[in-house]
């Protein structure tokens, strides 16, 4: 088992395994976009499985695929089924904008992928597209639907910002009442590619919680993952549950159990931090498997106590800008 130097257990990487996306989430980058990367300086399939055999060795047990929008990265199925022979490597996630998600879904469930998170941030095709800056919402529906008739549990991601979607929380709620789904509500963070638009927080969790117990008084607290992310709740007799997650005002990093790889393969011990270091160069360095271990091990010592810590140790490119789709969420 890894501990980091605070004594908690890592055990979850989540890996971007690339930066380009099909939207243009204008939470997430500005409309014209980001400055892709160049293919040769993201990692290889290789590269990752390589890295990821060594993070199983020392106790990764679970991988979330994210990006960008992972579908876009080509030969995925294949690379997933690859992940799944890793000795060590016990669930795959994936994080997915679900355009390109739905036709793949009957893959997906064969691959024994163990749960997909949607992002879905309004079920209304003006508010959708005025949010993702594409018409898409029909595809990503469709998504929706098919996973559920494969069994793959769900949850849905739905960032919640000022002026822009506040008033689909109650229809998003209620899709809990049919559906046994997870349905997230995630406090804005400032990772926007430097688009102009900056966070208000005025809808931090304490306010989404009250927007949802004002409409439904019988909203009970449920259990959580000991390494949840989100509080949870239930809506009596509603299939589904509710999440909410306080991703800026950061209230669970105490029991943080997760590192993230960039598409270019930094290594992030902290979503707020800097990349500790990176993987691609040391592998196309020729590093053995024993440095490469080495080199985790510092790194996982060495880690910020929480997300404030992080924020305050960054050198560069403060305040945090980096556009999500360059860090995997
Ligand atoms: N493209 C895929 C998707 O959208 O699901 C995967 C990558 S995306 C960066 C991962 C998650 O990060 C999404 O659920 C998205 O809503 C969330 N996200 C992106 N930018 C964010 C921001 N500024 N604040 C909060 N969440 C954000
Ligand atoms: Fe793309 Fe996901 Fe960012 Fe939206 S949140 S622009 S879908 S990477």
């Amino acid at each position: 088992m890894i501990f980091d130097n605070h004594g908690r257990v890592l055990d979850y990487v989540r890996l971007a395994v690339t930066d380009r996306c099909n939207l243009r989430c204008f939470y997430c980058m500005p409309e014209e976009g980001i400055d892709y990367l160049p293919k040769k300086q993201l990692l290889t399939y290789e590269e990752m499985e390589r890295m990821l055999q060594v993070l199983a060795g020392m106790g990764i047990r679970k991988v979330r695929i994210t990006g960008g929008e992972p579908f876009l990265r080509k030969d995925l199925l294949s690379f997933l089924e690859r992940i799944k022979a890793i000795p060590g490597i016990e669930e795959i996630h994936i994080t997915t904008n679900g355009v390109l998600t739905g036709p793949l879904v009957p893959a997906l469930k064969e691959l024994g992928i163990k749960s997909v998170n949607l992002s879905l941030d309004s079920l209304d095709r003006e508010r959708f597209f005025k949010i993702t800056r594409r018409d898409e919402l029909p595809r990503v529906m469709d998504t929706f639907h098919a996973l559920l008739q494969h069994d793959i549990p769900v949850k849905i991601n739905a960032v919640v910002m000022e002026g822009q979607n506040t008033q689909d929380i109650i229809p998003l709620a209620q899709l809990t009442e049919k559906y046994p789904v997870s349905v997230r509500f995630i406090e804005e963070m400032p990772f926007n590619g430097g688009a102009n638009n900056h966070p208000s927080l005025t809808w931090n969790y304490l306010k989404i919680l009250d927007e949802l117990q004002n409409i439904y008084p019988g909203l009970t607290k449920a259990a959580d993952a000991p390494n949840a992310t989100a509080e949870h709740y239930r809506i009596p007799g509603h299939a589904g549950n509710i999440g909410i997650i306080a991703a800026y005002t950061r209230t669970f990093c105490g029991t943080c159990n997760r590192i993230r790889v960039t598409s270019q393969g930094g290594l992030k011990t902290c979503l707020y931090g800097e990349d500790i270091l990176n993987i691609r160069d040391l592998l196309r360095a020729g590093t053995t498997d024993e440095s490469l271990n080495a080199a985790f091990q510092g790194a996982f010592k060495n880690r910020a106590k929480d997300g404030f810590e992080a924020e305050e140790q960054r050198q560069f490119l403060l305040p945090v800008f980096q556009s999500m789709s360059t860090i995997g969420g």
